[in-house]
């Protein structure tokens, strides 16, 4: 292939691609594509919008606290909650994703069916919660969202331009074709080659085709394009905008000069319609714009200095004083209009905005300009409490749908955002297994409100004021319960999960609004990682850091907040995440050592449910290998009912003894039973069903193990002091073991040698 053919190549792919993107039509091939599918051609911005959350895919999300499974029922109910997958995927140089938040997205889309339903954007959608509680990546993801799915076929969107060709086309009047290369007259110049086009305008606002067609006749235009009936379907639901809006003042004026040129011959006007497709991009602000503060020109116009291409207008144009729009309404027309610390701007200009939204209209100059466009705004809290002393604050109130966005509440999601950006905090480090994991249980637990006894039932509410902070986390983030509860308590408080969480959804000071944010925490994982210290940026280091954090009282408002029976006390928290954090290496350490298997202790509590199952069945049991139906194994029964004393367990054969353990064996069952009726098709996870079984096993394990512990402490204590050291037989083998113990921790658990030797001494130092 020579360079020519090359270049030939690539000239002929990418018009094949233009074409069949149909980058550039003429208005007749325009009316032919609307025909095809005017739903699809015929949309709002907010239905747009919509279109374009749905495209990416949704999926209903269990509220903390509902019972009922996931059906496609439930989904239907307007009540449920959606995770849009437009939220997973990261928008380019500004957010990763946006993690949880699933009611929030929920509201937005609803706001958004409410507007296409009503047929006009009429009020401005506000974002309001604490600092860095993600509300400025919700509206990137919308924007990243309208972006990509503008370059789908199922989001293509057009606008148009005018184009007036070189003199040779026009010499002899507007429209008459003269041209000798071509063999049939044109109906258009819209496809002219470049050189051929003298002047292109295009419309400033980028307004609808369909606005080219006179207001007074689009519905009969529709009506003889589709038929009566599937116009008045069409019609029914169009936007304000399509059905009512007309041509900006420039496109007016062209459009009614060209009227008169061409003595009302509308085919003869069209000639110069281009019909254009169009992409979101936020990068050159094309429907897509941010607003900052400090900045409030919104739209205004200046003249058009067109010079040499001026005088290649027809000459009726040529004595119009045309001018050029500009701002940001203007730019983002069509799209989405962030206004971000919306409140933070003097009230009278948005006073305007909100005109602007009302009636989806701005008078520019001396003309009106009209408007289809999605305003999504966000605030702090601190600034809506000031807005709503403010004296017009009703009038302003009708005008902005609120939708609140809290801080997150569940620390696995919690831990997402800081897994998705471990790698940037520790780009020389290693990062150590639960770093995320630290930050957020901390961050989770700065933000949780005591629950107050009075708003739960009298059965409910001692079971709630005893919650510690961390239960309540840990109630929130998976629903489990506290160790401490016996079954019908557990009972209890899981049928008032959804109470709890929601306990404080409608005060002002709801929970999600204090605390640590995202912000912070992620300030406070790069210290830890700037720390010298430290080898690798590990849990250790960040609770370092985060005590050097809370001593900045002065700065954070959440430090300052009284203590109430050990809810926001963040000095306190650090010291609570430590020990949940001794809690884990604790058992990853021991696994390491591989001193014990607990999967045994699984297929213990199984076969004791099994064999309790058939004794109060009074039936037999299959013996696995010789299929023989034998009695169940009483030892068996016996001896796990002792492990986890058992109510009566001591004293079996009394009549009042074996009654209780009767109660105990159909207690059991019946939780087996109920958590299979939650968990359908999944297999039993024993420990998680009985967690307080599972401590008192793992407790009579070591108690009977006192010796190999020992043992192994040892062996720890030498590695942490020196592995090499050359001392006598059992030292070396404490050596070896110890050695043996830190591959596991790296094969397994992703620890490097200096992070695994640091959780050995930090958990020796605490625990042994
Ligand atoms: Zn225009
Ligand atoms: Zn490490």
């Amino acid at each position: 292939m020579t360079s020519h053919d090359a270049l030939d190549f690539i000239d002929q792919e990418a018009k094949r691609e233009f074409d069949s993107n149909k980058r550039i039509l003429t208005f007749e091939e325009y009316l032919a594509v609307l025909k095809e599918n005017p739903k699809k051609h015929l949309r709002g911005s907010a239905q747009y919008l919509v279109d374009m959350m749905d495209h990416f895919g949704k999926e209903p999300v269990q509220p903390l606290g509902s019972t009922s499974t996931t059906t496609t029922a439930a989904a239907n109910q307007p009540t449920a909650t959606y995770r849009f997958h437009i939220f997973d995927l990261p928008v380019e140089g500004l957010s990763p994703k946006v993690v949880g938040q699933e009611y929030v997205q929920t509201q937005i889309y609803r706001a958004l069916k409410t507007f296409s339903r009503q047929r006009g954007n009429n009020k401005l959608v506000l974002l309001h919660g604490p600092n860095g509680s993600a509300k400025t990546s919700l509206v990137h993801a919308m924007m990243g969202g309208i972006e990509r799915y503008s370059h789908e076929p199922e989001g293509v969107t057009y606008t148009f331009n005018w184009v007036f060709p070189i003199e040779r086309y026009t010499k002899g009047g507007i429209g008459i074709n003269t041209y000798t290369a071509q063999k049939e007259p044109l109906t258009s110049y819209a496809k002219l080659p470049d050189e051929e086009i003298a002047v292109r305008i295009q419309c400033d606002l980028k307004d609808h085709p369909l606005l080219l067609i006179p207001e007074d006749q689009r519905l009969g235009f529709l009506e003889k394009m589709l038929g009566k009936k599937q116009a008045a379907e069409i019609w029914e639901n169009l936007s304000n905008y399509l059905s009512k809006g007309d041509l900006c003042h420039r496109c007016k004026q062209i459009y009614d000069a060209l009227f008169v040129a061409n003595k009302g011959d509308f085919r003869k006007i069209a000639m110069h319609m281009q019909i254009e497709r169009f992409y979101y991009a936020q990068r050159y602000r094309r429907g897509l714009v941010t607003i900052e503060p400090q900045m409030h020109v919104d739209a205004q116009y200046h003249q058009l200095t067109y010079n040499k291409s001026m005088a290649s207008l027809p000459a009726t144009l040529q004595g119009l004083n045309l001018f050029a729009l500009t701002g940001d309404l203007i730019d983002g027309n069509r799209g989405i209009i962030e206004y971000s610390d919306l409140l933070k701007r003097p009230v009278d200009s948005f006073k305007y905005l909100l005109g602007a939204c009302e009636t989806g209209s701005v008078n520019i100059g001396s003309a009106i300009a009209y408007m289809d466009v999605v305003m999504l705004g966000s605030t702090n809290e601190l600034q809506l409490d000031a807005f709503k002393e403010f004296p017009d604050f009703t009038s302003f109130k009708a005008r902005i749908e609120l939708i609140r966005v809290p801080y997150l509440l569940s620390v696995s999601q919690e831990q997402e955002i800081y897994n998705l950006q471990l790698s940037q905090f520790s780009a020389e480090k290693h990062a150590a297994p639960h770093v995320a994991w630290t930050a957020a249980m901390w961050a989770v637990l700065t933000r949780l409100k005591k629950p107050n006894s009075i708003n739960f039932p009298p059965n409910v509410s001692t079971l709630v004021s005893n919650l510690t902070p961390l239960e309540k986390a840990k109630l929130y983030d998976r629903g489990d319960m506290p160790a401490a509860l016996s079954p019908e308590e557990r009972k209890l408080l899981r049928a008032n999960l959804r109470r709890l969480r929601e306990e404080y959804l409608n005060v002002p000071y709801y929970e999600g609004r204090m605390g640590a944010s995202a912000r912070e925490i992620k300030s406070i994982l790069y210290d830890a990682a700037q720390n010298h210290e430290f080898t690798c940026l590990s849990p250790l280091s960040v609770l370092r850091e985060m005590e050097e954090f809370v001593k900045r009282v002065t700065e954070y408002e959440f430090l300052k907040q009284d203590i109430k029976d050990g809810f926001h006390d963040s000095a306190e928290f650090i010291n609570v995440v430590r020990n949940e954090y001794l809690n884990k290496i604790d058992r990853e350490v021991r696994d390491s050592i591989g001193l014990y298997d607990s999967s045994q202790w699984e297929d213990f509590l199984k076969k004791y449910v099994q064999h309790i199952s058939v004794l109060l069945k009074k039936e037999k049991i299959k013996n696995a290998i010789t299929g023989k139906l034998e009695d169940p194994d009483f030892a068996l029964i016996s001896e796990f009912e002792k492990i986890v004393e058992a109510p009566g367990h001591a004293n079996r054969d009394t009549a009042k003894e074996s009654e209780e353990l009767n109660g105990f064996r159909q207690n059991i069952l019946s939780q087996v039973g109920a958590w299979t009726l939650d968990h359908k098709g999944e297999t039993i996870a024993y420990a998680s069903v009985f967690p307080e079984f599972w401590r008192k096993m793992e407790k009579h394990y070591y108690e009977s193990q006192k010796s190999i512990l020992t043992k192994m402490h040892d062996v720890l204590l030498v590695y942490g002091k020196d592995e090499h050291s050359a001392g006598g037989e059992s030292e070396q083998e404490g050596g070896r073991l110890a050695r043996k113990t830190v591959e596991n921790m790296k094969s397994k658990l992703g620890y490097c040698d200096y992070c695994a030797r640091e959780v050995i001494t930090f958990l020796l130092r605490q625990r042994y």
